[in-house]
């Protein structure tokens, strides 16, 4: 399939998506048209990436479904400065839309060394580099040298919430991370920094189906 008709088969998701409620605001919708998910799925699947289902990606990963992503980022409410950390770059397409929401340096840290090349590699064709920050590590221990974070965005299932990413919240602060006792499923979580100490309010947004989150403070 030939770029021009990648896109147009990605813009009807997109409208779909808005039809379906899911998409619900101005921000959203132009990141999702500015950066296309073709661009981070690898060659095999690109003519598939329109698709509102996980695609394989390298070492066993998945790039989340278009309503996945559009349903995490309306929760997030990300506004332009915001200082946001996401956990699971997989391939930087998540990334990739936060930054287009912030509009400043976005923090992305990857435990697959195949992961973190594949997902620069994409950043970098994408015009990203310098942006998007890609960091190899284990994100269950959250990222502290950038910490405060406003936001910070899970993209993989945890069986518990790690104490280290509510630590490194700013107060006001939002985490969104799926929690579940099972492998392959989860709730997806809004958990909002009330005070220094740490305690926080949480929210369930129901079920959801992520690859497991493994770390010290995951699986
Ligand atoms: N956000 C990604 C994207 O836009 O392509 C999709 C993420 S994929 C569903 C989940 C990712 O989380 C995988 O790439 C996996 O290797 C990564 N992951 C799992 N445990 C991790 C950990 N402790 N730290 C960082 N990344 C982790």
């Amino acid at each position: 399939m030939n770029e021009e008709e990648l896109y147009r088969r990605w813009v009807r998701r997109v409208e779909t998506l808005e039809r379906e409620g899911i998409i619900k605001s101005i921000e959203v919708r132009e990141a999702f048209l500015k950066v296309p998910r073709y661009k981070f799925t690898p060659p095999e699947s690109r003519d598939w990436a329109h698709v509102d289902e996980p695609l394989p990606i390298p070492a066993g990963q998945t790039i989340s479904a278009p309503h996945m992503v559009a349903i995490m980022l309306e929760l997030a409410e990300l506004k332009p400065g915001m200082n946001v950390l996401e956990v699971g770059t997989g391939s930087g397409w998540n990334a990739a839309l936060i930054y287009e929401l912030v509009r400043t340096d976005v923090y992305t840290i990857e435990r697959i060394p195949e992961l973190v090349e594949f997902a620069r590699k994409n950043l970098e064709r994408a015009g990203y580099s310098g942006r998007i920050h890609v960091i190899h590590g284990d994100g269950t221990k959250g990222f502290p040298p950038k910490a405060p974070y406003d936001r910070i965005i899970v993209t993989a299932g945890a069986p518990r919430i790690p104490r280290p990413l509510i630590e490194q919240l700013k107060v006001g602060g939002k985490l969104l991370i799926p929690v579940g006792s099972y492998h392959l499923w989860q709730e997806l979580l809004e958990v909002i920094k009330i005070d220094e100490r740490g305690k926080t309010k949480v929210i369930n947004h129901g079920g959801v189906a992520f690859v497991p989150l493994v770390g010290e403070h995951g699986w």
